[in-house]
């Protein structure tokens, strides 16, 4: 008989849990043996105590085997995901899955909601009139099939394990373990029948991970998780001291993300980063010349025609979503000096969108997709006093009128050009 008090008690001690104990728990977790109290005891004791490499593929296999995988062995190209871990104005899922389907690819991209000051690739999609992110796993496979992409939400059907350790994890203080970050991801990855996959960790002050070294660490053990289920994992270190293009928010996002994909008004860093994930892809799924092919997928109109034919196969009507997406308010923060921008508070800035209406405080919070902010000015650029250099919108007045007070807070200017050259790509 599975003993849950001894299972908690074993990892609480620090000691190693025999073999099959952790598919027992969760088994018996699912079938309601084993109360939320005790999961949460036991993820507190995996966060200060760990998990080691055999304990954490089995915890990754119960979760995966927890629910339904698709497999597509029987088509005939490259299965491939991205993950980013996060940030402000992050849109590269919008835009690299298109470019990477007009490559030759099939993508399968399940994607997640706003996370504390980062908004989520969902949350985004979901301003798009009609836009259905909730599909179950058989439309799923019959879209990507069809359209070589689709972009959804985590349903009941796939991993419902870490859907409900999840939401256990969020209101425990158990969200910022290694392992159990590892196997909530990567379980969801091997769900989704992909055999490669680049992982985007952000780091900066923008970024949950604050250092280089934290990322690093967290890029390894990702991609050692993968690779031992077999995905082939890559990782890319890239920058979140500054919002992510020309834009951060909701809707807003949708429309800088369509613009790239039709080749217009495209924002060099973003660039970068969806250039060398997708690089990254195009290399390992065996193609050559894939800067070409990236360059000719954007120009030929391929890569927008995927992400417009994806919309539409969800049920979204993107021409009504430009005018019902049209902000009320907007309030425009123009420099208080001249002289260098030496810092940006991102994730001051990711909250302040949040409190706008671009994240939720509690999970029924509804938002307003109308939200974000265009920012005009990238980190080292010259200002003059009075230029403007972030304008923010949404639909809440009193929200919109109060925010000038904060950016004294968020928006540094310096009188010196910072000398350090800080990549966009640090690895
Ligand atoms: N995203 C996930 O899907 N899981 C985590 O644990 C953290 C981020």
């Amino acid at each position: 008989m599975f003993n849950p008090y001894k299972f908690i008690e074993t990892k609480k001690l620090g000691l190693a849990h025999s073999p099959n104990s952790i598919n027992d728990f969760i088994k018996n977790f699912l079938a309601d043996n084993v109360e939320n109290s005790q999961m949460s005891a036991w993820l507190m004791a995996v966060f200060f105590n760990g998990l080691n490499n055999l304990e954490l593929n089995e915890y990754v296999n119960s979760i995966i085997s927890s629910g339904k995988q698709l497999n597509f062995s029987k088509l005939n190209g490259f299965i491939v995901d991205k993950h980013s871990t996060g940030g402000v104005g992050d849109k590269v899922s919008l835009i690299a899955g298109p470019i990477l389907a007009a490559c030759n690819c099939y993508v399968p991209m399940i994607v997640g909601r706003s996370l504390a000051h980062t908004g989520g690739t969902l949350d985004k999609l979901e301003t798009i009139k009609g836009y259905l992110g909730n599909i179950d796993i058989n439309e799923f496979k019959k879209n990507v099939i069809q359209n070589k992409i689709s972009i959804v939400g985590q349903s009941k059907e796939i991993c419902p394990a870490d859907k409900y350790i999840y939401s256990i994890r969020d209101i425990t203080s158990t969200i910022d373990s290694l392992p159990l970050i590892c196997a909530s991801i990567i379980s969801k990855k091997k769900a989704e029948g992909i055999q490669g996959l680049v992982l985007d960790i952000k780091v900066g002050n923008g970024a949950f991970m604050k250092t280089t070294e934290h990322a690093k660490r967290l890029g390894q053990s990702l991609t050692a998780l993968g690779n031992s289920l077999e995905i082939n994992s890559q990782y890319i270190i890239s920058d979140m001291n500054q919002p992510l293009g020309k834009s951060a928010g909701l809707w807003c996002e949708i429309e800088e993300s369509i613009n790239f994909l039709q080749n217009k008004n495209i924002d060099k860093y973003l660039y970068k980063v969806v250039h060398e994930i997708c690089s990254r892809a195009l290399k390992m799924s065996g193609q050559k010349e894939c800067d070409q092919l990236i360059v000719n997928a954007i120009e030929s109109g391929k890569a927008y025609e995927i992400f417009e034919k994806m919309v539409k196969t969800h049920k979204g009507n993107l021409k009504s979503s430009y005018k019902e997406n049209i902000p009320k308010y907007r309030y425009t923060y123009n420099s208080k000096k001249s002289g260098y921008l030496s810092r940006i508070d991102t994730e001051k800035l990711g909250y302040l969108l949040l409190e706008i209406g671009g994240g939720r405080k509690t999970t029924n919070d509804k938002i307003d997709p109308s939200c974000g902010l265009h920012i005009n000015k990238k980190l080292n650029d010259k200002i003059d006093i009075g230029e403007p250099i972030i304008e923010i919108f949404g639909n809440n007045k009193n929200k919109i009128d109060s925010v000038e007070k904060i950016f004294d807070n968020i928006i540094f200017i310096s009188n010196k050009k910072n000398k350090d050259k800080r990549p966009i790509i640090y690895e």
